[in-house]
């Protein structure tokens, strides 16, 4: 495995791979991996003839007073986990030359990332559309992995893929949880047990919400978030952002659900630590 920082080593490289007709599979991530990133190693192995997998703390998708700061790293560690997963090389690049000072262009998507986390967290999905659109021209993936957890995100640069005619396929793989169902995330670290106790609420609520459709036969919308509604409220650390059900094609509220189709959406706040899950219905 070998590590690359400088943009010019990944664009040669990129552009020996194409040339030897190689298929380049791509991790995108922001570091201190756990099994959710791993599991998206596993998914495109099998079709790659050779993994990358960037690390790189974007800061153009963290929001003015949130954790940039202090958002977990750990390279070393992270290195001896893509080193026993056989990745064939680590993309870390430099902040200066990813977004020197002079960069005045970014990829903003107008749709589907309006509402839910979009609200909330205004400038993430630019943040993200664009720093995933300057990897993908730098490693020239010919498939991407992307974890169903950030649903949004998902839906969002699928349609960055489309719009700007990226010659990529996107492989989605589901939520990798910690046993007691908390879905796996980096900001999990900043929990103390308090607090991750009620973040354990967030999934049990979604679950809660799954049965009433699964078993009750329930449709209504409005049942189903007054379901996951109360059991987030039990929970005295909890301030809910949204408990939704959307269409997981496109991200936006559904009237009636339909198996298939339609999906929990959830973000809370547990003190100051925001954490998002889901869970599709049908
Ligand atoms: P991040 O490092 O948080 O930017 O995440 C990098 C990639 O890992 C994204 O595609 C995430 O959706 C995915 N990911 C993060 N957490 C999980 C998880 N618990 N299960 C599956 N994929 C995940």
């Amino acid at each position: 495995m070998e590590v690359i920082t400088p943009i010019k080593e990944i664009q040669q490289l990129a552009l020996r791979l194409e040339k030897e007709g190689k298929k380049i599979g791509f991790v995108p991530t922001m570091g201190c991996l756990h099994d959710g990133h791993l599991s998206l190693i596993d998914l495109i192995r099998e079709r790659s003839d050779i993994l990358i997998l960037s690390i790189f703390v974007n800061p153009a998708q963290f929001g003015v007073g949130e954790d940039l700061e202090k958002y977990p790293r750990n390279m070393e560690r992270d290195l001896e986990l893509c080193g026993q997963r056989k990745v064939d090389y680590i993309f870390a690049p430099q902040t200066d030359e990813i977004y020197p000072l002079e960069a005045s262009t970014y990829v903003s998507e107008e749709g589907v990332s309006r509402g839910l986390c979009g609200e909330a967290r205004p400038t993430h999905f630019k943040g993200v559309a664009t720093i995933c659109a300057k990897l993908f021209n730098l490693v020239r993936p010919s498939y991407v992995a992307l974890g169903q957890k950030d649903a949004q995100q998902v839906v969002v640069l699928k349609r960055m893929i489309l719009d700007l005619h990226f010659p990529i396929e996107v492989v989605t793989g589901p939520t990798i949880r910690e046993q007691d169902g908390l879905a796996m995330s980096s900001r999990n670290s900043y929990l103390n047990d308090r607090q991750r106790q009620d973040a354990l609420l967030i999934y049990r609520s979604l679950l809660a919400g799954k049965q009433l459709v699964d078993e009750k036969g329930i449709r209504n919308v409005d049942r189903v978030r007054a379901e996951l509604m109360t059991v987030l409220r039990s929970g005295s650390l909890i301030r809910v952002n949204y408990a939704e059900v959307v269409d997981r094609e496109n991200m936006k509220p559904e009237k009636e659900i339909e198996l298939g189709r339609s999906m929990l959406v959830i973000a809370v706040w547990v003190d100051k630590i925001r954490l998002i899950d889901n869970i599709p219905l049908g």
